[in-house]
């Protein structure tokens, strides 16, 4: 579905996280690859094709987000992007978390590091990469200034916070990132999970900063 103009989410499926495609030419996220084979249908019905995806963003490396970067970079040739601390994950599979899903992590190499302030850009998006440590230590959000929009990850959903007690998680760090996030001025949140969240993300943010004090 269309979550805004040039915007299509792939909503994630059992424990999928949500895919964005933007201008049909940058995926952010790939879910854990169980529905790849739907997706990819998706895209035919939405006559989308594949070899136009020149980039894959990973917002951290956790295999919900990062299973199918192997077959989406096979499918499209795109680039895969992440952040430098989760970085190694993907490459090696450890701390990606996909035991916890009963799976094995298709390892892929990493073609672009990711740093705070970086720009990501598309026909008519520029997104700027914000580090936002806690729920991993590379866990980065997309944010586009101009439109307002916030792609946010594991970070923050529309209905609470990620989770940070995994092994390589952060609360207190995490709590700073969100710090960080609610000086933005965001109108459209679209989260890692579940639905996405139009207006009142400012009283979001200060509604969840509140309870991790
Ligand atoms: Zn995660």
């Amino acid at each position: 579905m269309q979550v805004y103009k040039g915007i299509l989410l792939m909503d994630g499926v059992g424990f999928d996280s949500n895919i964005y495609l933007i201008d049909k030419e940058l995926l952010v996220d790939t879910g854990t690859g169980i529905f790849f084979t739907q997706i990819k249908e998706e895209f035919e019905n939405l006559k989308i094709n594949p070899k136009n995806i020149k980039m894959i963003v990973n917002t951290h490396c956790h295999f919900d987000h990062s299973g199918a970067d192997k077959k989406f970079r096979d499918l499209c040739g795109a680039k895969i992007a992440i952040h430098g601390a989760d970085k190694k994950a993907l490459e090696t599979g450890n701390g990606t978390m996909a035991n916890m899903f009963g799976k094995v992590q298709k390892t892929v190499t990493v073609d672009r590091v990711l740093k705070d302030g970086d720009k990501i850009k598309t026909k008519n998006f520029c997104f700027e990469v914000i580090s936002t440590p806690g729920h991993t230590p590379g866990s980065i959000c997309l944010y586009e200034k101009k439109k307002k929009i916030l792609i946010s990850g594991d970070t923050i959903f529309a209905d609470g916070i990620g989770r940070a007690d995994f092994p390589n998680s952060d609360k207190a760090q995490l709590k700073k990132s969100i710090k960080k996030l609610s000086m933005l001025k965001v109108n459209y949140l679209l989260p890692g999970h579940g639905m996405p969240k139009v207006n009142g993300v400012d009283f979001l943010f200060k509604q969840v900063l509140a309870k991790m004090k």
